[in-house]
């Protein structure tokens, strides 16, 4: 006796206004179909999964298995059928004889958990069906036929989703009866109801999130967050006959920072993390320092650099705080000019721009004078895409 899911992705996604089949969708490097079958195979609780593709999108599945990681619960490929009542019909064909539970689930809900799954499973084990539901936030309205709106007690409503499980006979016979009587609906709740007279709702705290990719917006809204945090960190070693070069600024001081460009670590801390709040990689990597280009370069030009690329890629720099880390000498008179520079660098408002210096009270390498070292953090946001 084994208990079996089809997931149903063979529609066209024709409302979410993607180039291709949104299931195939893929956001931070994982699509939505991956995502629903690694969480159905996280469950723990099917022992097979026949998933409906439609026969054009065979051959992007095999590229996907490669590119994101095979799922070795999908044990059947179902062709769909014209409408999604054909599909899911195909898919539950698929299933072996002594399947006992069967859920069906659309692969457009790739937040589905284990809680809503094990609560499905459980109804359908003991009612004969267990179909995910939660309450109604909004008021719905109800159009009669001749214009007049009434309004439904909200209290007594609950939208359904999938997945919706069902002991497989009796739901196979419900097909079939369906089939016979040319009944067309769109889910198996309602197919399910027209012949036994009603189904078992099933509650779970994460029904809320189980959300069904539909639109543009849910598209969009998957990009978040909008907004993105990066750190940086640098030291570089004090040394006679060397300018000290911090934030831009040339700082009269006995000795100056060792490096291939001006050395100014406080800069170098900052583009690090620009470039790793926008994941764009690191300065070592954009400005190698064997690189004879950027011998004696002046750090706020890599700055500029850094600042169009991160525009390049869609962001806007949100602001950014530079800690600078030195025993001598006192850079508090410099503070304001270091903001200056950064915040012309980057083209934006020298109040999206901090900079602060502090001492280790002589420990350590900064404490001794060996060195100074600078971090900063960088609050990027996306601005299309
Ligand atoms: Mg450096």
């Amino acid at each position: 006796m084994s208990t079996c899911c089809v997931v149903v992705a063979a529609g066209r996604g024709a409302r979410s206004g993607l180039a291709v089949n949104k299931v195939f969708f893929r956001w931070q490097g994982r699509s939505v179909l991956s995502r629903c079958l690694d969480a159905l195979e996280a469950s723990g609780k099917y022992d097979a999964i026949a998933l409906v593709l439609a026969a054009e999108d065979m051959e992007r599945w095999t590229a996907l298995t490669e590119e994101e990681g095979a799922h070795p619960s999908v044990k059947y490929i179902v062709p769909g059928g014209a409408t999604r009542q054909e599909s899911v019909y195909a898919g539950l064909q698929a299933l072996p004889e002594d399947t006992r539970l069967v859920s069906v689930h659309d692969a457009a809900r790739p937040f589905v958990t284990a809680d809503i799954i094990r609560a499905t499973l459980a109804d359908a084990a003991t009612c004969g069906s267990g179909v995910i539901s939660a309450p109604v936030t909004d008021t719905i309205k109800l159009v009669g036929d001749d214009g007049r709106i009434s309004t439904l007690e909200r209290a007594r409503l609950r939208s359904v989703q999938t997945p919706q499980s069902f002991d497989y006979i009796r739901l196979m016979r419900a097909y079939d009866m369906a089939f016979e009587e040319g009944l067309q609906v769109t889910d198996d709740a309602a197919l399910y109801e027209h012949c036994y007279g009603s189904v078992k709702l099933s509650e779970s705290k994460d029904a809320a999130a189980n959300i069904k990719l539909t639109n543009p917006a849910d598209f969009a809204r998957l990009n978040v967050p909008a907004v993105r945090i990066g750190t940086g960190y640098d030291a570089h070693r004090l040394k006679e006959g060397r300018r000290l070069v911090l934030c831009g600024v040339d700082i009269p001081h006995t000795r100056g920072l060792d490096g291939h460009s001006d050395a100014d670590v406080a800069t170098h801390a900052l583009m690090d993390a620009l470039l790793g709040a926008a994941a764009l990689g690191d300065i070592g990597k954009l400005f190698p320092d064997r690189d004879p280009a950027y011998k004696g370069i002046c750090s706020l030009i890599l700055l500029e650099e850094v600042a169009r690329r991160l525009r390049a890629a869609g962001y806007e720099i949100g602001n950014a705080d530079v800690t600078i880390v030195a025993q001598a000498p006192k850079l508090a008179p410099f503070i304001m000019n270091m903001r200056e520079r950064l915040a012309g660098a980057m083209g934006i408002g020298m109040d999206q721009v901090s900079v602060k210096a502090t001492t280790t009270e002589r420990m350590g390498f900064e404490g001794d004078e060996t060195g100074i070292s600078a971090q900063a953090t960088a609050l990027i946001v996306r601005m299309k895409g």
